[in-house]
């Protein structure tokens, strides 16, 4: 299935950027497709090398076409951000992932959501998790927020005031991809963060090659120094997997361990009598 997940939605990505009047068709695809809650939730577990245990899981969207099938985000996150339909996609997502942390009561899991860049500057999206906060105040202890630093220095003001009432809400923030882009460790150091998502661009062939080694190290060190919790994204390989524990993450996420799967499946694996 995840093959032919992917095939569908490779071809359906390369039809998109052929033909221009696809763009119009996919918004109001898009827009029904919010109206109808078209979308899923999959999960890829993550591996806590302290423990050697399985407890938390990213929470990545897919939706669910009614033609084309299950469609990774890369297909249509940027068409949804640049319309700013990422806002209501956000919250379908929040709102999924607090329903699943309900079922999950007493469970000690923790799920990571993505937020966009737009969520960083939407400050209606701080009443919305206020309102699901308020109605389930020990959910947030299980949810980590992942932002990029790219999103984040958009407006940093603004961004570190509403990552603030997140964190106030005890929301976790991570930071993604880490070590794509600019980094900009004065503001980092200002913001709540206390994770550090390392993109899987400095992890994947780092086993082979003494340079690429060097700075990965140096990047999880510096995510200790930090005081952060360093996670390495995207290890493929026996190989890498063994050169992220020597060298001191703390979890490791990628297609070694598990791809993104369906919730009851996820839980089937990983969960079933793994208690608080
Ligand atoms: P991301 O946040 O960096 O998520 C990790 C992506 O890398 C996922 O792709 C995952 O399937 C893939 N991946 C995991 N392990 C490996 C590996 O070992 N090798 C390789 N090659 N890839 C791996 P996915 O699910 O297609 O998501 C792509 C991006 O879409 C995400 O990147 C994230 O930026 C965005 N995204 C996903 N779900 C959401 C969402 O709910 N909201 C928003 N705003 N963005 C989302
Ligand atoms: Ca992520
Ligand atoms: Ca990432
Ligand atoms: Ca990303």
């Amino acid at each position: 299935l995840a093959k032919k997940t992917r095939q569908t939605s490779i071809v359906f990505e390369a039809r998109l950027e052929q033909r221009s009047a696809n763009r119009l068709e996919l918004i109001a695809q898009l827009r029904k497709a919010i109206t109808d809650n078209e979308f899923c939730l999959f999960f890829q577990p993550k591996l806590n090398l302290r423990t050697n245990s399985i407890n938390q899981a990213e929470v990545l969207l897919r939706w669910n076409h009614p033609v084309h099938g299950l469609i990774a985000p890369g297909a249509f996150i940027e068409l949804a951000e640049q319309t700013g339909m990422i806002r209501d996609i956000t919250r379908l997502v929040l709102k999924q992932t607090y329903a699943i942390i309900t079922l999950c009561a007493n469970q000690n899991i923790r799920l990571s959501v993505n937020l966009s860049a737009m969520d960083l500057e939407d400050f209606s999206l701080i009443d919305f998790m206020q309102t699901l906060h308020k109605q389930q105040p020990d959910a947030s202890r299980h949810i980590v927020l992942e932002i990029t630093e790219s999103a984040a220095m958009r407006d940093p003001e603004q961004a570190l005031d509403i990552l603030n009432q997140l964190a106030a809400m005890h929301f976790q923030i991570a930071v993604d991809d880490f070590g794509t882009g600019y980094s900009s460790l004065a503001y980092l150091k200002r913001f709540p963060v206390t994770e550090l998502k390392i993109d899987r661009s400095l992890v994947q062939g780092a086993d082979l090659d003494t340079d690429g080694q060097i700075i990965l190290e140096s990047t999880i060190e510096m995510g200790h120094i930090m005081g952060l919790l360093v996670t390495t994204e995207g290890v493929e390989t026996q190989s890498e997997y063994e050169l992220v524990k020597k060298l001191g993450a703390d979890y490791v996420q990628g297609f070694w361990l598990s791809k993104p799967m369906p919730f009851d499946e996820f839980k089937l694996k990983h969960l079933v009598g793994n208690h608080d």
